[in-house]
């Protein structure tokens, strides 16, 4: 293995790698670095999120800008906002001895007078999206004349989001002469169009296999009916009371709504999706970071600019639309070393689509079964006692009250103190689950209970919600209001935060459409849209609310299967010696708004 001063790097680019704690370059790092200090051939990289592509790019470039001259020698573009970030603060931190090296970073959703400020002033290197990009070349507040490097970081995500325009142009911005380098995890018709003709010909690296994933993520899958795949989610979670995953989902919708159904559940989640603000994505991410949110409910789009190291767990809530993304989506974990697992629940139909991912993958899906409600039981029992066992004990605080509460205990011996401790926390397990359904069962009556009812019903999606303060009361209301029919029958309804669900007697189905297209409701000022839903969350095990363990995690109430239907945030201090700590679904309801 060579290090960075052999591959061609200087000494004061080698000290900035040491003080960020890299010692030894990885394989894309190893096999780019020298080849573009060395060469002005283009390049084609096959490279994942999480090889350490970002230093491959940028270290060499560093290494061979001109720091006396501030014209712009260097351009990256990269999908997300979050990754243009991401890179411009490495390009930072990698030439914090180099003290004329400028670095920009250029995105949407932020002041573009600023950016022409920073951009006037001079830089060496700009990162960008490539909406903003062009927006700022057309201004001519960004001049790629003198640019010698130019960089696409993650192709295939930039072609995905439909940044193909922009790409053109910025590439017709830049002299003929430059190197181009390409990083892309995966090389689809649009990617390979993109490398012939605006590449000459490039020499390929790869990190590994061309789009293979990742050595240390091992691949299950779950089979689920439509009503069950909620269910197994959960059950998901529960069985790994350490989970820190991310859940990916096809629609924002689809993310935003079993983000809803994860934080009511008592779930330690939130979502991320191109609804939210930036203001609010940045919050979101910043609480996964940190831990404070064990499961973040994902896009495929919005989880692009996310760079966590030590995911235990990618769900694939749906498997997604193009192939090639669940390589991405399982990128995601088994990175710097760390072993991972990638979960797609699916339904039977969807066996078929596992043959081409396991063609890419090099790799065989496993199948696994959604573990039963005595085995989630078992391995939350064990994991309490694990924190029971590594739980510090500080003993200047609880000294006064021991007397008290020896004396008051006296008669209970060792066992019957052990019983009764482990009980407090695992008795709402065991009753969430005692009568749980094996949801691996898929045609049992179990797991199509309730559906005789339901088959009568039919699910509609609402836009309004808590924020819009709905309650069932209201939304009953609305309903009649539209004249729909004297003997129409409402099911069950669901208020969630920004939007709900409620039920409607099949035979009405057509007229409750028509009624609110013809009727076209306001509430509160909103227009109001409904939409029938496939989406169905029953079945599974027991009581409603529940909650995984908190384990690790920081910044969280202790959370647990509450086998009290009346819980209400008012109880939950109260019955857990709480007093402060809200309700899950109370803090995250406030922030979360839609953009
Ligand atoms: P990337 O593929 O660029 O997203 O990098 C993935 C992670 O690996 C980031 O957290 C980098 O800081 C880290 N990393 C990159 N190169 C090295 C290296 N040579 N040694 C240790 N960590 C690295």
């Amino acid at each position: 293995m060579s290090t960075f001063l052999e591959l061609g790097l200087k000494e004061s680019i080698n000290r900035a790698l040491t003080d960020l704690g890299y010692e030894n370059p990885t394989l894309i790092q190893e096999k780019a670095i020298p080849q573009i200090i060395g060469s002005n051939q283009d390049l084609k990289a096959f490279a994942q999120t999480g090889t350490g592509k970002t230093a491959a790019f940028s270290l060499p470039v560093i290494e061979l800008i001109q720091e006396d001259d501030t014209s712009t020698q260097a351009i990256i573009l990269s999908p997300t906002r979050e990754l243009a970030v991401q890179i411009g603060k490495n390009i930072e931190d990698f030439s914090k001895y180099i003290p004329d090296l400028k670095v920009v970073t250029v995105y949407g959703g932020s002041s573009i007078e600023q950016q022409m400020k920073q951009l006037k002033k001079g830089a060496q290197i700009v990162v960008g999206t490539p909406g903003r990009t062009v927006d700022l070349i057309r201004r001519r507040a960004l001049k790629l004349g003198s640019v010698k490097w130019l960089v696409l970081d993650e192709a295939d995500e930039m072609l995905n989001m439909g940044f193909k325009d922009e790409l053109d142009k910025v590439l017709e911005a830049t002299p003929e002469t430059k190197q181009t380098l390409l990083f892309s995890a995966t090389f689809p018709r649009e990617v390979e169009a993109i490398a012939r003709n605006y590449m000459t010909d490039p020499i390929e690296v790869t990190s590994g296999q061309k789009n293979q994933g990742s050595e240390n993520v091992s691949h299950e899958y779950y089979l689920v009916t439509e009503k069950t795949r909620y269910p197994a989610l959960k059950r998901v979670a529960d069985v790994n009371p350490n989970i820190y995953a991310i859940v990916f989902c096809r629609t924002r919708r689809e993310t935003q709504e079993i983000a809803d159904f994860l934080i009511r559940d008592g779930y330690s989640a939130d979502a991320l999706h191109g609804d939210l603000s930036q203001a609010q994505r940045d919050s979101v991410m910043e609480k996964f970071r940190k831990k404070n949110i064990q499961m973040l409910v994902a896009t495929d789009v919005a989880a692009r600019g996310l760079d966590v190291d030590n995911l235990t767990h990618v769900i694939n809530h749906k498997l997604p639309d193009q192939i090639e993304n669940y390589n991405h989506r399982s990128g995601r974990t088994g990175r710097a070393g760390n072993k991972g697992v990638s979960i797609a629940l699916i339904g039977r139909k969807e066996r078929s689509r596992l043959s081409p991912i396991e063609r890419i993958l090099k790799k065989k899906f496993v199948h696994s079964t959604v573990p039963t409600g005595k085995e989630i039981c078992e391995k939350q029992l064990f994991h309490l006692i694990d924190k029971v066992e590594n739980t510090e004990v500080n003993e200047g605080e609880i000294a006064t009250y021991l007397p008290s509460i020896y004396e008051k205990l006296e008669n209970l011996t060792r066992e019957e103190l052990i019983q009764k401790f482990v009980s407090i926390e695992f008795n709402s397990f065991l009753s969430y689950y005692e009568n749980a359904a094996d949801l691996n069962n898929l045609s049992s009556r179990e797991n199509s209970r309730g559906r005789s009812s339901n088959e009568n019903m039919t699910r509609f999606f609402i836009n309004l919600g808590r924020k819009d303060k709905l309650n069932p009361a209201k939304l009953i209301g609305l309903i009649n209001e539209q004249n729909i029919g004297d003997k129409v029958e409402i099911g069950s309804i669901d208020i969630l935060d920004t939007f709900s669900f409620f039920e409607i007697d099949k035979n009405f189905e057509g007229e409750t459409l028509s009624s609110f297209e013809e009727n076209r409701p306001d509430y509160n000022g909103r227009n109001v849209n409904i939409e029938i839903t496939k989406t169905d969350r029953g079945g599974g095990g027991g009581r409603r609310r529940r909650g995984g363990s908190s384990g690790g995690f920081k910044g969280r109430g202790r959370k647990k299967p509450s086998g009290d239907k009346n819980f209400s945030g008012k109880d939950f201090g109260k019955n857990r010696g709480e007093g402060k700590k809200k309700r899950p679904t109370e803090g995250f309801g406030r922030k979360r708004r839609r953009g």
